[in-house]
């Protein structure tokens, strides 16, 4: 999301130079900076003891594909402690360990994904 008016007071944006930022949108009337914003996500693979993976049925992602677990981060949220609430949620598991894999910008949803590795064990 590109900010073009302050969410707190309305103000139109203008743009300014901050640090090494370059230009960024920045309202006058509070005096501060409102940087693009973005959602961010994460996406992970849980492996069983027989190297099973979890492949999710969710017809609101798709009708013709399975998918990981994945969920979008809250405010207060790291992304470890995302992916072991999505993995319980999702599947009912508590995951003993997470293994940071990669991060993904998806540009047609403005939406980072960070991926956790398929070296997750699960414990019940
Ligand atoms: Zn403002």
């Amino acid at each position: 999301m590109r900010f073009h008016y302050c969410p707190d007071c309305g103000s139109k944006l203008k743009l300014r130079q901050i640090g090494d930022e370059g230009d960024t949108p920045w309202c006058p009337q509070c005096q501060r900076p409102l940087f693009d914003q973005f959602y961010t996500c994460i996406i992970a693979l849980v492996v069983n003891d027989r190297d099973e993976a979890a492949i999710l049925r969710q017809g609101y992602i798709s009708q013709q594909y399975g998918n990981l677990v994945s969920g979008y981060m809250v405010p207060g949220e790291t992304a470890e402690e995302c992916a072991r609430r999505e993995i319980e949620e999702e599947l009912g598991l508590c995951v003993s360990g997470l293994e940071l894999v990669k991060t993904w910008w998806m540009e047609q949803r403005e939406l980072l994904m960070i991926g956790f590795s398929p070296g997750l064990r699960t414990r019940s």
